[in-house]
C-alpha cells in the first residue's frame, strides 16, 4: 500500500479517505506518464487517496490465490490500516476496477467488512454481477483456463516482458497466447500475450503512445495466473460465487448499505454494461434509501476507462462528482423518491445502453475463436497420437 500526502494542505477540513483498488495484475490509477491520472485527480480535489496493490499485482503477485483472498484479506486490512492512521471511525470512499470491483463485492456481501467503514462505492466495469461479451464468455465456458494452468503447473506467475527468463511450460502458454484471436493486433509482444489471456482489455486508439509503452515494457511485467479459476467460475455464474462456484454473497443485499457508481464502457470489451444495470436495478431495490448512479461512457471499452487518454475529461469527473455529492451529504434518497426508485427497479426493463451492433459482432468473433480452438485442439490430438 502506498500514500500520497500533502491532501490536508490543500483542503480546508479534513474529508474522508479514497481507497483506490486496481483491477487484475495492472495498474490503472498511479501513471506516471499521463499529465492526470485518477490519483492525482483525487489529490487536487483534496482527498487523502490510498493505493491497494493486492496479491494479484505485478510488483508482489502471490503464486496462490482466488479472487476471495482480496475481499476476506488484502482489503479489509487496508481499510484497518487507514483507519488506524486517522481514526478508527473514519469511512472510506472506495473506487475499484474489474476484479478489484468483484473483491470489494465479495468483502461487503461476504461480511469481511462492514458497510459502516465505507462511505460511498464506485466501481468500473465490475460488481455483484459480471456479465462478459459472447466471444470472452465463449473463452471461460470452453476447458482453456484448466488446461492453461496444467500447462503452467507449480509455479503460475507468468514473466509477461519478451526478454524475461521463462521456464518450457511458460513459454508454451505464452506461444499458445500470442496464436488466440482478439479484436486488435499489437506490435508489442507483451501486449499480444496479455490479450491473448484475456482478450483486449482497451481499445488502443484511446491510450497514448507513452501509456502504452510504460504498461507493457514496465508496469505489467508479471501475470499472476493462480486466480483465473475463480474468475473463471465467477464469469460463468455471471455473479460473484466463492471458490467452489456458490452463491454465498448475492443473497447478502442488506450489507450493501452505501451510495453507488456504477461506470461501464460503452464500446465494449470483455465485460458488458448489462453488468453495470443489473447492478444498479439490484441496488435501488435493495438499498433505494442510499443514491445510486449508473453511466455509460460512450467510446470506451474496459481499462481505457481509467489510462486512456481522454479519462481525465469523459470519466474522472463522474466519479469525482459521486464523491463530492457523499461528502456533501447528498447520498441519501428519502420519501416519494425512495418509493420511485424500488418501483422502476422492479420493472427490470431492457437496458437502454445494450449495443446491438456490438453483440452481433462479438458473436461472429466466437465462431472465429471456436474454430481457432477446434483446430488447436486438433493440431495437440495429432501431435501427442
Ligand atoms: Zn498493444
Amino acid at each position: 500500500m502506498e500514500m500520497q500526502s500533502e491532501w490536508e494542505v490543500r483542503s480546508g477540513e479534513k474529508k474522508n479517505p479514497v481507497l483506490l483498488i486496481n483491477g487484475y495484475s495492472i495498474e490503472s490509477y498511479c501513471l506516471p506518464t499521463e499529465p492526470k491520472d485518477l490519483v492525482r485527480s483525487l489529490l487536487d480535489e483534496g482527498y487523502e487517496t490510498w493505493l491497494l496493490e493486492a496479491r494479484l499485482h505485478p510488483r508482489h503477485p502471490s503464486n496462490d490465490f482466488t479472487v476471495e483472498d482480496i475481499g476476506k484479506f488484502d482489503i479489509p486490512a487496508a481499510i484497518k490500516k487507514i483507519q488506524e492512521l486517522n481514526k478508527l471511525s473514519v469511512k472510506v470512499h472506495v473506487v475499484a476496477h474489474c476484479v478489484g470491483g468483484l473483491s470489494i463485492h465479495i468483502a461487503l456481501m461476504g461480511g469481511h467488512i462492514s458497510a459502516d467503514n465505507i462511505v460511498s462505492l464506485c466501481c468500473s466495469n465490475s460488481s455483484m454481477f459480471f456479465k462478459l461479451n459472447a466471444s470472452s464468455l465463449l473463452k471461460m465456458k470452453l476447458p482453456i483456463v484448466p488446461i492453461a494452468m496444467a500447462v503452467l503447473g507449480k509455479d503460475t506467475i507468468l514473466p509477461l516482458i519478451k526478454t524475461s527468463k521463462v521456464n518450457l511450460r511458460q513459454k508454451v502458454l505464452k506461444f499458445i497466447a500470442r496464436l488466440i484471436p482478439r479484436y486488435q493486433r499489437c506490435t508489442y509482444d507483451e501486449c499480444e500475450v496479455f490479450s491473448g489471456i484475456f482478450g483486449c482489455s482497451f481499445w488502443h486508439e484511446n491510450l497514448s503512445a507513452s501509456m502504452h509503452q510504460w504498461l507493457y515494457k514496465t508496469s505489467v511485467s508479471r501475470l499472476p495466473m493462480s486466480a483465473f479459476p475463480h474468475l473463471r467460475k465467477i464469469c460463468n455464474a455471471g455473479f460473484i460465487v466463492d471458490p467452489n462456484g456458490q452463491n454465498e454473497y448475492l443473497i447478502h443485499p442488506e450489507r450493501m448499505t452505501v451510495p453507488t457508481l456504477y461506470i461501464s464502457g460503452g464500446r465494449t470489451l470483455l465485460v458488458t454494461p448489462e453488468t453495470s444495470f443489473l447492478a444498479n436495478q439490484y441496488m435501488r431495490l435493495h438499498q433505494p434509501g442510499f443514491r445510486h448512479t449508473r453511466v455509460v461512457v460512450d467510446g470506451f471499452g474496459h481499462l481505457d476507462l481509467l489510462v486512456g487518454e481522454e479519462s481525465h475529461e469523459k470519466v474522472f469527473p463522474h466519479i469525482l462528482s459521486h464523491i463530492g455529492l457523499v461528502e456533501k451529504g447528498r447520498h441519501v434518497v428519502t420519501g416519494a423518491k425512495e418509493s420511485k426508485y424500488s418501483k422502476e427497479a422492479l420493472s427490470w426493463s431492457d437496458d437502454p445502453f445494450e449495443d446491438r451492433k456490438r453483440v452481433v459482432i462479438s458473436c461472429i468473433f466466437s465462431l472465429k475463436f471456436l474454430l481457432c480452438f477446434l483446430m488447436l485442439f486438433m493440431l495437440l490430438v495429432s501431435l501427442l497420437s
